[in-house]
C-alpha cells in the first residue's frame, strides 16, 4: 500500500489510474478506525479496481469547543488496518497541505445543515462539505462510500455531489453496531465504564421510536416525549436533539406517513453521540 501526503503524489497516482482506465473507490474517515468504518472499505473494494482512503481530523468541522484537540489516534494501528483491507493507497496529508495559509474557500449548503446536528454544530457541515469537495478533487474518486450512522452528513454529501457535478457514485453504507447495540464510533472510547449503559439509551431509543410508529403510534410528539422521558431517566445524559423528519429534506414532520427518519443526538460524559433509524 502506497503512502502518499500531498495532493501532488495523490492526484498524479490517481490520474495515472484513470488513463489505465482503472476505477477507483474512496472512504474518507478521521481516523481511529473501527468496524464500521472497515465496512465501508469491504464495499469500496467491492465496488472499483482499487480501493484509496484518507485519514484526515479536519479541522474547519469542529466548532470552537469542540474536541479537535482531543480527538482520538493511533495512526500506526489503522495503517495495518486499511492495509489488511487490501487498500492500494493511504491519502494522509497534513493540516497545512489541505489549509495552506491564505487559504479562503468554504462551501455551505442552503437548507440541510439548518436540521439536526447543524443547529448545534453550526461550521461542522461546512466544514465537512469543504474537505469532502477538496478530497474529490484530489483524488478523483468513481464511487465514495459513507457511513449511514452521520445520516446528514451523507445527505449534505449526496447534495454537495449534484450540486457541483461531482459525478460520483456516493455509497450509503449501513449503521455497524457493538454486540449491545451501540453505534461503533471513533467517540466510544470517550466513555467511561459507568456511561456506557447510558450510551445505549441511543440504539434503545430508536429500537423505541420504531415500535411505537409500528403499533400505530402517528404523532411525532408523542413519540419524542416518549423518547425524552426515556433518556432521562439514563444518568450522565443530555439529550441535543430529537428529531422525527423526512429523510432528504430533514424537515421536521407532525404526523407520521411514509418513510420518516428517527435521528438524535446526546451528551453523554464527554462523548457526544448521535444515532438514527428509517421507519
Ligand atoms: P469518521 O472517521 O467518524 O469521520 O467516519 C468516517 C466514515 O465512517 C463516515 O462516512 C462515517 O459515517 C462512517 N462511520 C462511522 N461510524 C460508523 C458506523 N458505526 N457504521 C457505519 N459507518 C460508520
Amino acid at each position: 500500500m502506497e503512502i502518499f501526503k500531498t495532493s501532488s503524489d495523490m492526484r498524479a497516482w490517481s490520474d495515472a489510474m484513470h488513463r489505465r482506465g482503472e476505477t477507483i473507490s474512496f472512504v474518507p474517515t478521521m481516523g481511529y478506525l473501527h468496524e464500521g468504518h472497515l465496512s465501508l472499505m469491504e464495499q469500496g473494494i467491492n465496488l472499483c479496481s482499487s480501493l484509496v482512503v484518507s485519514i484526515f481530523v479536519n479541522p474547519t468541522q469542529f466548532g470552537a469547543n469542540e474536541d479537535l484537540d482531543g480527538y482520538p489516534t493511533n495512526i500506526k494501528r489503522d495503517i495495518q488496518l486499511i492495509e489488511s483491507k487490501g487498500a492500494r493507497v493511504l491519502f494522509l496529508p497534513d493540516r497545512k497541505e489541505m489549509y495552506p495559509e491564505n487559504y479562503q474557500t468554504y462551501i455551505n449548503l442552503e437548507h440541510l445543515p439548518k436540521h439536526l446536528c447543524g443547529l448545534s454544530r453550526p461550521v461542522h457541515f461546512r466544514g465537512v462539505a469543504t474537505i469532502v469537495a477538496k478530497l474529490f478533487n484530489i483524488i478523483k474518486p468513481d464511487a465514495a462510500i459513507f457511513g449511514a450512522k452521520d445520516f446528514q452528513q451523507l445527505q449534505v454529501i449526496r447534495q454537495l455531489n449534484r450540486d457541483l457535478n461531482f459525478n460520483i457514485n456516493i455509497i450509503g453504507a449501513p449503521i455497524v453496531r457493538e454486540h449491545d447495540g451501540l453505534a461503533m464510533s471513533s467517540r466510544n472510547s470517550y466513555l467511561k465504564p459507568e456511561e456506557r449503559e447510558s450510551a445505549l439509551s441511543l440504539s434503545k431509543s430508536c429500537i423505541k421510536a420504531k415500535e411505537m410508529v409500528q403499533s400505530g403510534e402517528k404523532d411525532a410528539n408523542a413519540i419524542k416525549g416518549e423518547i425524552k422521558s426515556f433518556i432521562e431517566s439514563f444518568p450522565h445524559t443530555k439529550i441535543d436533539y430529537i428529531s422525527i423528519c423526512k429523510p432528504e429534506t430533514l424537515n421536521e414532520v407532525a404526523e407520521i406517513k411514509g418513510e420518516v427518519l428517527f435521528a438524535l443526538a446526546v451528551q453523554v460524559g464527554k462523548a457526544r453521540l448521535i444515532d438514527n433509524i428509517l421507519i
